[in-house]
């Protein structure tokens, strides 16, 4: 498997890495594929999104994800707090600036359409993009999959979306497979990782790029309990909570460090608190580390700050040990089943995040391989058949609790497994090819749809 442990950490922005990263990428990626000819004769660009794009692309901002895309921005640069002034420039001016090449006319009402019931055969999470000239002649268009975590293929790479020309040291495809191999070979599973990585980037880019990632994580918590703002938008009116937490764990001049020693589970307070902050920046439309998607980029951040603040004084080598056996596992997962709400519900995103965690835990804490992929299992088990269900479609209610929670159970697993011999009756494949089952079975209706659950059990209030 060609796939990057960089692939799974990417800098992108909230809310949504399947409906607000990809889309942007995919609008972006069409509009930087047309030849100088098709880009000269360009007078209208049109982007239609359908499936789980169509129906919950308000909530997720997918529709202004697009725009930002057909300007030639990119999630992982583009600055949060100008998003809403180069929309409503869009918007005053009717205009739009084809990724810096032309200045096309452009009304959102009719150029971003949003299908609420139709989809595309490929994927739940469909687009298609279309250039058009003067006499209304199409010029090219391109259908494009977001197929989660903020990966996107086109329609002709769908069928082989992770194959890549990248050459693969240790070309294991399960976990099985890798625990072969580091029984065979000695080595630690980030060992491998790191052996697979060096064949793709130079050893200082990934030690580098994993620190980026680590301090963006670290930024984002910060931002998220320095709001000011009360609320979160899109509606809902739910409550910024990571700003008070914040204030009443540190009330007296408290740190993790020096707060209440007398009560034991005080750690799950803060645990809570960088979830939440993650989440909450996330929902807003700040800059998150989608981990392996946005709607779950606050469990490995909240867990890496656990034991960087707990448990050790964190080197960076064991934040980068902590990331590769995270990724590798997350790799796992995203090759045999999914790491998509759209795909397999929450469990595909907010379960895999959850395994990742607990790996990457495990290992920095001494476990071996064996213990680590149960690690992994056990969180994973233990949150087998979660559904998505956004209430109105914004990534807000269940998953920035849910987030809280399942870092909690991240690092309940991984002491579970640290205090076990490894031996266990459910494989982690066992556990990932469960999800993939229970996904395919599970009804639209609670995969990122809106359209069950939660989303239509609790009534909206007015906005
Ligand atoms: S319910 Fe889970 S999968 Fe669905 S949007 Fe929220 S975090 Fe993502």
């Amino acid at each position: 498997m060609a796939l990057s442990v960089l692939d799974m950490f990417s800098v992108g922005l909230g809310p949504s890495s399947s409906h607000t990263v990809g889309p942007m990428r995919a609008a972006a990626q069409f509009i930087n594929g047309l030849d100088a000819d098709t880009v000269a004769a360009t007078t209208r660009a049109k982007v239609e999104l359908f499936g789980s794009l169509g129906a919950t692309g308000v909530g997720h901002h997918s529709d202004t994800a697009v725009i930002l895309g057909l300007a030639g921005h990119d999630p992982a640069t583009i600055v949060p707090e100008q998003v809403d002034d180069i929309i409503a420039g869009v918007e005053t001016s009717g205009t739009l600036e084809l990724a810096g090449k032309k200045t096309i006319d452009f009304d959102r009402t009719q150029d971003v359409i949003l299908n609420l019931k139709e989809s595309l055969p490929g994927h739940p999470n469909g687009m298609k993009s279309t250039v058009f000239g003067a006499d209304g002649q199409e010029l090219a268009s391109e259908i494009s999959y977001s197929i989660g975590g903020g990966f996107v293929v086109t329609e002709q790479e769908l069928d082989k979306p992770l194959t890549s020309d990248l050459e693969v040291k240790h070309d294991y495809r399960n976990a099985t497979e890798l625990l072969a191999m580091c029984k065979e070979q000695g080595k630690s599973i980030a060992e491998l990782t790191w052996e697979n990585e060096i064949l793709w980037r130079e050893p200082e880019e990934i030690r580098s790029e994993i620190l980026h990632i680590w301090q963006v994580m670290q930024d984002c918590v910060q931002s998220g309990i320095e709001r000011t703002e009360t609320t979160l938008p899109g509606g809902l009116k739910v409550t910024r909570r990571a700003p008070k937490l914040y204030k009443q764990l540190t009330e007296g001049g408290a740190s993790e460090r020096t707060g209440d020693t007398n009560d034991a589970l005080r750690g799950i307070e803060w645990i809570n608190l960088y979830a939440l902050a993650v989440n909450e920046e996330n929902a807003s439309g700040g800059r998150v580390v989608t981990a392996p998607t946005n709607g779950a980029a606050g469990i490995i951040p909240s867990v890496m700050h656990y034991y960087s603040r707990f448990l050790d004084d964190v080197t960076d080598d064991k934040i980068v040990e902590f990331m590769l056996t995270a990724g590798a596992i997350g790799i796992i997962i995203k090759t045999q089943a999914s790491i998509s709400g759209a795909e397999v519900g929450c469990q595909g995103e907010v379960g895999s995040a959850c395994a990742m965690a607990a790996a990457g835990l495990a290992a920095v804490m001494g476990g071996t391989p064996v213990e680590i992929e149960d690690a992994a299992e056990v969180a994973l088990e233990h949150n087998l058949g979660m559904t998505c269900d956004p209430i109105g479609g914004l990534v807000q209610i269940p998953c920035i609790e849910r987030n809280a929670i399942a870092s909690v159970k991240a690092i309940n697993a991984a002491r579970l497994a640290l205090h076990g011999d490894g031996s266990h009756k459910v494989s982690l494949d066992e556990a990932i090819e469960t999800m993939r089952a229970t996904g395919a079975d599970m009804m639209d209706k609670y995969k990122e749809t809106s359209r069950g659950g939660l989303a239509v059990a609790v009534s909206i209030p007015e906005c």
